[in-house]
């Protein structure tokens, strides 16, 4: 099995650098896909409510048989424009939306929450933050942080809240390597996850620069791209439902990428999303 380094958040918590995604998994493949995660040697899954595979995944932590301590297990709010996620309200429904997600995950505590959209844009999201990091004082989540945040969300919870998130989840890959926002989050000691992290497994990798250095190494190209995540310095959370591919995403220890390599690999950036730009979408 190989090492995953992993990374030190700003609060003392330790997360694996690589773990499990499980968008669009439905619920019931959701089990057998986490369970072989977790054999192969995943130890941080990452869901959310809107997935609707919160129970599928939580079956799949409990039959796995690794102590809850081992696993590194995170979350989501889907803070939907169709309630009011103001004042007093707004802090009961973030508290009933945390009790929901944790029981159908069969856990009695989660190692990360995130809020999911920094939605709505100009309203509330400083109340939820707020609500989410109240969370921490009963001891039932270790961190929160957040998704999809750009730099002045970031900077509005930086400069209001006494909790600084701990990460910023958002689309991140070669084509679309979010320097700007990574090098913001480092001067603040905010770690950078990636969604998407293989490009929603799409033509990046086909791309004929990191076929060729998959070739000079002898890895796939998803390999590649999970290394270059990896010596970045980001945590990443590739998904797969098959697990030929969920093995071989992990496999990315013994080789590493050199200066040529990643000057290659920078050179395929095109500043294109896959997903939608959270700053300018209407999620409501
Ligand atoms: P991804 O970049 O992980 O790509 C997944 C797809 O790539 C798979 O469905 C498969 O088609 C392909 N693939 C995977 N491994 C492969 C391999 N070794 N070789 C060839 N093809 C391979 O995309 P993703 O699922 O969008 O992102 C990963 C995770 O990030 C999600 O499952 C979810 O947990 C999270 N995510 C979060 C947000 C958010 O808003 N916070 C949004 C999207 C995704």
């Amino acid at each position: 099995m190989s090492t995953i380094p992993s990374v030190t958040l700003n609060n003392g918590a330790v997360i694996p650098q690589l773990g499990f995604g499980v968008w669009q998994v439905p619920d019931a493949e959701a089990t057998p896909a986490v369970r072989t995660a977790i054999e192969a040697g995943y130890r941080s899954i990452d869901t959310a409510a809107i997935y609707e595979n919160e129970v599928g995944t939580g079956r799949a932590v409990a039959e796995a048989g690794v102590p809850r301590e081992e696993l590194f297990i995170t979350t989501k709010l889907w803070n939907s424009g169709t309630r009011d996620w103001s004042g007093a309200a707004g802090r009961a429904a973030v508290r009933q939306e945390f009790d929901a997600s944790l029981e159908k995950l069969g856990l009695d505590y989660l190692d990360l929450y995130l809020i999911h959209w920094p939605r709505p844009m100009h309203g509330t999201f400083l109340n939820v933050w707020e609500a989410v990091a109240g969370l921490l004082d009963d001891g039932r989540v270790k961190s929160v942080g957040v998704s999809n945040f750009g730099i002045p969300q970031l900077e509005t919870l930086i400069k209001e809240s006494s909790v600084v998130p701990v990460l910023n989840q958002v689309e991140l890959h070669p084509y679309f390597p979010q320097q700007e926002l990574r090098d913001f989050q480092a001067q603040h000691g905010i770690a950078a996850e990636a969604w998407s992290p293989l490009g929603q497994g799409g033509e990046l990798l086909s791309e004929p620069a990191l076929v060729k250095i998959a070739e000079k190494h002898g890895r796939t190209v998803a390999q590649v791209v999970l290394r270059w995540h990896l010596q970045s310095g980001v945590i990443a959370i590739p998904k797969s439902v098959t697990p030929s591919r969920i093995r071989e995403n992990l496999a990315v220890t013994g080789f590493e990428l050199d200066a040529e390599d990643l000057a290659a690999i920078a050179a395929v950036q095109t500043g294109v999303r896959i997903g939608p730009d959270p700053q300018g979408f209407d999620w409501n």
